[in-house]
């Protein structure tokens, strides 16, 4: 499986790193060895002085496709969750600065927390998804799905022109404001809705 991230896909987020509202679908990708399961704590990689949480809603591939276009998208994914697209942001202003590519900031093991994933007819309606990070007991990030700039499913038809989707592949759909640093010792709870969706404590 791989894993499909989406940059700048909300435009509160995008003005706070000084970047412009994308007119593309931006993406770039994690491997499977960024995954962080069953609520595991997060280990501060050496690599880095400042790792940044990012709190997304993340889609489920349920189907191979190819080519898929937006009005048939909805088809080829049926699950959903939240998770954490942890960056080294200190890297990843090198990597920009320099016109790098993301990777070293963006894939590296452990750098892709991830929920239980539910079944999207859980919900009323996934395009009006409201989720949220508490930081030590804060309320630091507050996001609606009907914000993105690009839907799940034209999401879905951008990328899939360049990369052909496989079942269990997953997508995080971008961020909304609010991301900042964690330190050692913090602890990080996502909600969809009212419900505790993931945790994660910063080792
Ligand atoms: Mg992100």
């Amino acid at each position: 499986m791989k894993i499909i991230a989406i940059g700048r896909n909300y435009a509160e987020h995008a003005k706070e790193l000084g970047n412009l509202v994308p007119d593309k679908t931006v993406f770039f990708m994690k491997p499977e060895t960024a995954l962080l399961k069953n609520n595991l704590p997060f280990y501060y990689p050496n690599f880095s002085k400042e790792i940044h949480y990012e709190t997304e809603i993340v889609i489920q591939i349920s189907k191979i496709g190819k080519n898929i276009a937006e009005e048939f998208a909805n088809r080829y994914y049926d699950k959903i969750g939240i998770g954490f697209d942890f960056t080294a942001r200190d890297l990843q202003r090198e990597c920009k600065e320099k016109a790098l590519p993301w990777e070293q900031a963006k894939a590296f093991d452990n750098s892709a927390a991830i929920s239980k994933m539910i079944d999207i007819n859980e919900y009323k309606d996934i395009n009006n998804l409201n989720f949220s990070l508490k930081l030590n007991d804060k309320i630091v990030q507050k996001g609606n799905t009907s914000n993105m700039i690009f839907s799940f499913d034209k999401i879905i038809a951008y990328v899939s022109q360049f990369v052909s989707l496989k079942i269990g592949d997953l997508i995080y759909t971008g961020t909304p404001a609010g991301v900042g640093e964690v330190k050692i010792g913090d602890k990080l709870i996502a909600y969809i809705e009212e419900k505790e969706m993931l945790k994660c404590e910063i080792k």
